[in-house]
């Protein structure tokens, strides 16, 4: 099994790292002809969303990655990932990828609350350490879309058939278990 991982901007080698953990094998996509390259799944790392957004727009891959997600790839998007897959972003009018039946908020929590960590529940694996970074949350999710955690009333991962989110960083916890989840995504897809 190998995994693609967007390498455009943000925080991607602590992926990498937390794949090798698990015996994944991974690889950089960082331009349009990686995407060339025969892959199971594509993990997009937290960052700047406007950035990122820009970045595959500018390299010509924006239309690509969206085919590949609508024609089933499983994906997995952390923070800025999760905005860049997301339909709908309340404060912003761009949207970027738009794959997800899902409504978010950027920087939802504030200058004052801009980073913090807890240990909440995640359907499917249980009790897991979460660590936020100027975080989005989602604010609605659609039919198409389940809910799978939730922290002080909002919604903090979720998933839609092959796409899962995340508005936590859990590659920088210890704790793979939210990867071994997307592992399983892909294997029992
Ligand atoms: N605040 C960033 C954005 O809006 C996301 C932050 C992150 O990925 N850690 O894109």
């Amino acid at each position: 099994m190998r995994i693609g991982i967007l390498c455009l901007q943000g925080a991607f080698i602590e992926h990498i790292h937390a794949l090798d953990k698990l015996g994944a094998d991974s690889f950089e996509i960082r331009q349009k002809s990686d995407l060339r390259r025969s892959f199971d799944g594509l993990i997009i790392p937290g960052g700047e969303s406007t950035v990122i957004g820009k970045l595959l727009g500018d390299l010509g891959m924006t239309d690509k990655v969206r085919g590949m997600i609508t024609d089933g790839l499983p994906v997995f998007g952390t923070c800025a990932g999760l905005i860049l897959l997301a339909k709908r972003i309340e404060n912003d009018d761009r949207t970027h990828l738009s794959t997800m039946d899902i409504t978010v908020m950027r920087n939802a929590y504030g200058r004052q609350l801009g980073s913090f960590a807890c240990v909440a529940p995640f359907e499917g694996i249980g009790e897991i350490p979460m660590t936020f970074i100027r975080a989005p949350y989602i604010t609605e999710v659609g039919a198409n879309a389940h809910a799978l955690a939730t922290v002080d009333g909002h919604i903090v991962a979720a998933r839609q058939d092959n796409q899962l989110v995340t508005a936590f960083h859990p590659e920088l916890t210890d704790d793979a278990r939210v990867h071994e989840y997307f592992l399983g995504m892909i294997k029992g897809k």
